[in-house]
């Protein structure tokens, strides 16, 4: 079975044609998701056309277009039925009939969080778990929750991916989603900046001299001893522990899975948090185990591929 596959993400646009959880070939492009997504469409298309002509597929040799979107997805239809300020069109568009016009495939797309915990469970860090909770850290904060080997979706496929918007500070910092002290709002790549530059060390910080203030150079700058790097890292450990306190408490599972740009290259990082969480969690049967991903970006291009599967679109082969 051969897929093609996409993870449209705030910052890239990642691509891939799979074959039997092997990913023949990946691409990736610019988001612009400020611009909305139509203006992304036809540079999707036209990624996905030399992709397949450099690989030697054509299009009728594909099943369907498997794609991780991060909003609230109806599965049946395909309708993205929210925005978190990224791709603010993407309600208003019909995306199966692009992907019948520029593919003539049949789409299935699902929650971003959700399609890389389904890409683990398959071929990373979950194998052989059914009873896992998926953290991605990065620009937002994505969770998905997976029991008895069936994602837990709900009435209307909001269960289980909200994990971002638990709140963590009442009256605390207001929040894209409506509320106050989301976890999101709280310490993610998108509020970071905001964070650093109110604390009180700024002005004497490394960071101040930077263009872009991400995770990777406070990470780096808190090795070095740099006191507000130090004290952002801990807020944010404290902040996302407090997270995956409350996910174990929710969904009992048997592991947690930490993916997401903001650790890629931060076992330390993965360490303290597991630190934290066993501190807090009440758990009196043992631990949870708290894991790093293992597939990366890979984990959501595989994931569409089983979503396809799972969904059993109709073949063309
Ligand atoms: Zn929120």
């Amino acid at each position: 079975m051969i897929t093609l596959v996409a993870d449209i993400g705030g910052t890239r646009i990642k691509m891939g044609i799979t074959k039997d959880q092997t990913l023949l070939a990946q691409r990736s492009i610019e988001a612009r998701s400020h611009e909305g997504l139509e203006p992304q469409l036809p540079r999707i298309a036209a990624a996905f056309a030399s992709m397949c002509a450099e690989a030697g597929i054509q299009y009728a040799d594909c099943c369907a277009l498997g794609v991780a979107f991060p909003s609230v997805i109806e599965l049946e239809t395909g309708r993205v039925l929210t925005t978190f300020g990224k791709y603010l069109d993407a309600p208003q568009l019909d995306l199966p009939r692009w992907a019948r016009e520029a593919f003539q495939l049949p789409l299935v797309m699902e929650n971003d969080a959700r399609v890389a915990q389904l890409g683990e469970w398959q071929a990373g860090a979950g194998r052989g778990c059914d009873d896992f909770v998926m953290v991605t850290l990065g620009t937002g904060l994505g969770t998905s929750a997976l029991m008895g080997g069936q994602l837990v979706r709900g009435t209307h496929g909001q269960a289980g991916i909200f994990g971002g918007h638990i709140t963590v500070r009442q009256g605390g910092r207001p929040c894209i989603c409506g509320n106050r002290g989301c976890a999101e709002a709280e310490a993610s790549t998108a509020v970071l900046p905001m964070i650093a530059r109110e604390h009180r060390d700024f002005p004497s910080s490394g960071l101040r001299s930077l263009d872009v203030i991400d995770y990777a150079a406070v990470f780096r700058l808190a090795r070095d001893h740099d006191v507000c790097a130090v004290a952002l890292r801990a807020h944010s450990i404290e902040v996302w522990s407090a997270l995956i306190v409350s996910l174990i408490h929710v969904f009992d599972p048997e592991r947690v899975i930490i993916g997401g740009g903001i650790m890629s290259g931060a076992a330390d990082c993965i360490a303290d948090l597991a630190r934290s969480v066993r501190a807090r969690a009440h758990t009196p049967w043992g631990h949870v185990e708290i894991a790093p991903a293992l597939l990366g970006d890979a984990a959501a291009l595989i994931g569409a591929e089983f979503l396809v599967r799972e969904k059993r679109a109709p073949s063309r082969q």
